[in-house]
């Protein structure tokens, strides 16, 4: 019997502006009606301040989608885990496909935002996930524990202070999902491999959130999964109906 409470997660990525995000947030709290359910929302950097303000306090937690690994100094454009912990967070998407893909991030740099994260004080929301193409050379598993084991810090992580996010890269924004077995099997494999690699009580605790064109209508389905903990979802997150529909769908 699994104590795990379920967190649902929204990425808003570069979308919002501040009364938007205000108004998005407001709407989700108004309808943030499941006790046994984690809600989260990860608004843009410049609109993160104005939420958390808004919602003082009251569920939707607020996470930023990145952050560097120093504390301050003369990185331009970037925002420290310091600087989220102050505008309000208490979480933080870090190596997202978006910014390992798009923007190069490695392993080693994505392990040290986590550490930063819990400097910080925050919760840190890992991303991993294969390409299209390396699900098809079957390298899916081997893919999904390299990047575990390199970004998840030797010593540290509770389930706490780390979540897993699943994210196959070819199934965000696309509408194309994994099969419901093949969503079983990954994440199966994540828990284990947790086990097999870090201290003992931070497999049975950590969630592991599923990501990947969740929708209300797949929502129940992949959320009724034992190993499944929550959805981090991001084309649906921009609608309040549709994330507290997917926040709806998990098993009571
Ligand atoms: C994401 O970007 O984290 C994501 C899961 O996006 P979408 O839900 O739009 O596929």
């Amino acid at each position: 019997m699994t104590t795990r409470r379920k967190l649902i997660a929204g990425n808003w990525k570069m979308n919002l502006l501040r009364a938007e995000g205000v108004a998005l947030a407001q709407a989700v709290a108004a309808g943030a009606g499941r006790a046994d359910v984690d809600y989260l929302v990860c608004p843009t950097a410049t609109v993160l301040s104005s939420v958390a303000d808004a919602l003082q306090g009251r569920a939707p937690a607020v996470g930023g989608q990145d952050c560097h690994d120093q504390m301050s100094g003369a990185f331009t454009g970037d925002v420290s885990a310091e600087m989220l912990a102050d505008a309000g967070a208490t979480h933080v998407i870090l190596g997202h496909s978006e910014r390992r893909h798009g923007l190069g991030e490695t392993d080693e740099w994505v392990r040290a935002k986590v550490q930063a994260a819990w400097r910080a004080g925050l919760t840190a929301i890992l991303c991993v996930g294969e390409t299209r193409e390396e699900r098809d050379a079957g390298q899916a598993f081997q893919i999904v524990s390299a990047q575990l084991f390199g970004s998840i810090p030797p010593e540290g992580s509770t389930p706490a202070n780390l979540a897993v996010a699943y994210e196959p890269v070819w199934a965000i924004g696309t509408g194309l999902t994994p099969t419901i077995d093949d969503i079983a099997a990954m994440h199966g494999h994540i828990r284990s491999f947790i086990a097999a690699s870090y201290p003992a009580d931070l497999a049975p605790g950590i969630r592991i959130l599923y990501g990947g064109s969740l929708k209300p209508g797949n929502a129940k389905e992949i959320l009724a999964l034992g190993d499944v903990d929550g959805g981090l979802i991001g084309g649906a997150s921009l609608k309040a109906e549709d994330f507290l529909a997917i926040a709806a769908a998990c098993p009571a």
